[in-house]
């Protein structure tokens, strides 16, 4: 945040020197470093994925980096949820008892990293464009390393780095997402190496979230709860790249929500396909449920999953599972099951 008092003119010049201040880019309160141009590393890669063409292009301020495939999935299905007016989930947090639509949080709220609402902010206040936002530019390839293995643990190892591309971090200062968000911190390699629940149970009692990671995608990049760090809706206010990533400020990589760029995409009529594993061993799918009912909230339990039969390991089994969303907090709302330590 950005408040300037009157008197602050050395710690303004400070800001503008470091590009970037208060914890820009991120996720629980980042310190924000002196930001830097190199992307040394990080060039020069080829991924698997194959959603990477015309890898060096740099577009516009849109989506354009989207990719050609990325788009189809989150148009084939219907929904009653306005892409153009999603409900902010700003404050949307609960410290004392889950409940749908929410985080459960076990932290108190600090300082998110983006420092201006961005045009895509409705002016009714409370509302957001999802079709409309800007992604971070650039288009960087990454040499990823993932892997799951059933054990007597669901098994998660990798680099942490994505099978496909990213934008350009630090966002550069000629990139129009700067006037939003100036996320300093620079993709780096962060070693996944868990032991997940290999036979998930419903606990008890739901468990509440922290920062940092809740889970992992299967392209190998973590995932983190909706929370910008300062109790306000991630994926509305801090700019990502056109795959819906960033790194926070140690350099790891994730998201706040389902990447549009995952190779598992919906097919109409039929649930969706697991995108992640989250730290219960549970499973997170994309946003169709069974006969591929495209569901929301209120479909979902207070941490955003429900429980049916679904193919887990090739066989069938009635278990519980998360659910994407297109609306806040667009994954997991509070761990169902025991979430092992993960980091
Ligand atoms: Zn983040
Ligand atoms: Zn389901």
């Amino acid at each position: 945040m950005h408040t300037r008092p009157r008197a602050a003119t050395a710690a303004l010049l400070t800001c503008l020197l470091l590009t970037a201040c208060g914890g820009g880019g991120g996720d629980g309160g980042n310190t924000a470093s002196a930001a830097t141009t190199t992307t040394a590393g990080a060039t020069g890669t080829t991924t698997t994925t194959g959603t990477a063409t015309g890898s060096t292009s740099s577009a516009s301020g849109t989506a354009a980096n989207t990719g050609t495939t990325a788009t189809t999935a989150t148009t084939t299905t219907t929904t009653s949820v306005d892409a153009t007016k999603l409900p902010l989930g700003d404050n949307k947090f609960t410290t004392t008892a889950p409940a749908v639509g929410y985080v459960y949080a076990c932290y108190s709220a600090g300082q998110g990293g983006a420092t201006t609402k961005g045009p895509w902010f409705n002016g009714d206040g409370s509302t957001w464009n999802s079709t409309s936002k800007i992604s971070v530019q650039g288009v960087v390839n990454w040499v990823s390393t993932f892997a799951v293995a059933l054990g007597s643990t669901l098994g998660i190892t990798g680099n942490g780095l994505p099978s496909q591309p990213t934008g350009t971090f630090p966002i550069a200062s000629t990139d129009p997402a700067y006037a939003y968000d100036r996320n300093p911190n620079s993709i780096k390699t962060s070693a996944i190496a868990w032991g997940l629940p290999a036979n998930p149970t419903v606990a008890a009692t739901p468990s509440c979230t922290g920062l940092g990671a809740i889970g992992v995608l299967l392209d190998g990049a973590r995932l983190f709860n909706a929370d910008d760090g300062g109790y306000r809706d991630a994926v509305a206010w801090e700019v990502q790249d056109a795959c819906q990533g960033h790194p926070q400020q140690q350099g790891t990589y994730h998201y706040h929500s389902v990447s549009s760029c995952l190779t598992q995409k919906d097919t109409a009529g039929q649930h969706s396909p697991l995108v992640g594993y989250i730290a219960d061993g549970f499973g997170l799918y994309g946003n169709l449920g069974e006969n591929g009912k495209a569901l929301t909230n209120a479909d979902l339990d207070v941490c955003h999953g429900h429980t049916h039969a679904i193919t887990v390991n090739g066989v069938s089994v009635v278990q519980y599972h998360y659910h994407q969303t297109k609306e806040f907090p667009y994954t997991v709302g509070c761990f169902r099951g025991t979430p092992a330590t993960i980091s």
